[in-house]
């Protein structure tokens, strides 16, 4: 857009924001907040969904080329606002396709964005903080501790430059081509449910028809158990959830998971169910990564039968992601298989992710060990490395 050095905010009090002459970021704006944003300059409902449309649907940052928009208009958009990318700091590509962009957020800080390309569907898989408050055991993000939220602007940026990046707008809109992004999920870096305003306001966009136009199963709100956050999430917008158990007793996830000390296991499935009874056919997935000798055993397995009998779900099986210094290792894939079975037999489904993007550490719950954990990184260096095959810019 213009080239004045004004810094941009995202959304959160627009009219504050123009009031002291910052420019709004654009991205950060869910269509309510853009009605209200242009309502403010005097501009009419449908034409915050025009803006809408050229923005999401046609990846277009310039208010020159909104090309049905009135002439006042633009010019307003071109002195008050801005859509400001994100700085790409690396891009990764796995010979399985698999795409991996590390993103600058401001201050020294960088968070990963990853896309899983399969047969039927293109995932990308976002971050919605630096760093992490929640410091799982097993979590390289857990253990670089929180560093800063981010804006709904970056959070939907990485749904923006992603679809750049994989040639989405080429044909135009997103809506004439293939779309390489049919899902997105909340598994990158951060606890989503800790920063909920901002994640709230990026779930609008992703669903809105008028922006990305995903259907709210193909959308899937990754936690670690922020109870009364769930019921927010439940009310405000069911989108498919998917909840880090881990542990089947208190204890264990008391170790795993520390988030379980405040929400312990009985509290999180009464929230389950609750959040069920928002979106009836829907169903928790379950996510759990496969520690040797640590939650893995027959008798784990059990126990979990027991802790989840009253909500329909399905389980994901992670296999570890080591990391220098976690101290744990992966559970060794015959107990991966025994265990799947064992939960299986009481017909639930089971699948086990599979380890994409492996030769560039892309795995989500992977995400951004390497520039982050800076206290790490001598010890990762001397360890295998992720293949740098490009570093580019897309500003
Ligand atoms: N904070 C949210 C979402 C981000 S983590 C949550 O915890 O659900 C996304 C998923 O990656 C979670 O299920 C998390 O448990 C898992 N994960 C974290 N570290 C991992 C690792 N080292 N190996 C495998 N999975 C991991
Ligand atoms: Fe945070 Fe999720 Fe990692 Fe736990 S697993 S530390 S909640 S990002």
């Amino acid at each position: 857009m213009s080239e004045q050095a004004v810094p941009a905010v995202g959304a959160g009090d627009p009219a504050r924001a123009v009031e002291h002459g910052a420019r709004v970021d654009l991205l950060g704006f869910d269509a309510e907040q853009l009605g209200a944003l242009c309502a403010g300059w005097g501009e009419r409902p449908f034409r915050a969904r025009q803006l809408m449309r050229w923005l999401h649907q046609r990846g277009v940052a310039d208010p020159a080329a909104m090309t049905d928009l009135a002439r006042v208009f633009r010019e307003r958009l071109a002195t008050s606002a801005t859509v400001d990318p994100m700085r790409v700091v690396a891009e990764h590509r796995s010979d399985d396709g698999t795409r991996k962009w590390m993103f600058d957020v401001g201050a020294g800080e960088a968070v990963e964005t990853v896309f899983i390309p399969e047969a039927q569907r293109g995932t990308l898989c976002i971050s919605t903080q630096a760093g992490c408050a929640v410091g799982c055991e097993f979590c390289a993000t857990g253990h670089q501790g929180f560093s800063r939220n981010l804006t709904t602007a970056q959070i939907v940026g990485q749904v923006w430059q992603a679809n750049h990046a994989l040639g989405a707008y080429e044909a135009g809109a997103i809506s004439d081509g293939p779309r390489p992004i049919s899902n997105v999920v909340f598994m990158g870096m951060g606890e989503p449910l800790q920063n909920y305003a901002a994640t709230l306001s990026a779930l609008r966009v992703l669903l809105d028809d008028n922006a990305y136009g995903l259907s709210r199963r193909r959308v899937t709100v990754s936690t670690s158990g922020v109870v009364p956050m769930i019921d927010r999430l439940a009310a405000d917008c069911p989108v498919a959830l998917a909840v880090s158990l881990h542990a089947p007793d208190d204890a264990l996830r008391d170790r795993l998971v520390p988030l379980n000390r405040k929400y312990p296991l009985a509290e999180l499935m009464a929230a389950c169910r609750r959040y069920l009874a928002h979106a009836p056919r829907d169903f928790i997935t379950f996510e759990y990564v496969m520690l040797d000798g640590i939650n893995d055993s027959d008798a784990h397995a059990r126990a979990l039968l027991a802790r989840v009998r009253d909500v329909p779900c399905k389980f994901n099986l992670i296999p570890f992601n080591g990391f220098p210094g976690s101290g744990l290792r992966r559970s060794p894939g015959e107990r991966v298989r025994a265990f799947a079975a064992r939960l299986a037999e009481a017909n639930i489904v089971v699948t086990t992710r599979k380890t994409r993007g492996d030769d560039i550490a892309a795995a989500c719950g992977q995400l951004a060990g390497e520039v982050q954990d800076r206290t790490r990184l001598a010890e990762r260096r001397r360890g295998p490395q992720p293949r740098v095959i490009a570093v580019e810019e897309i500003r």
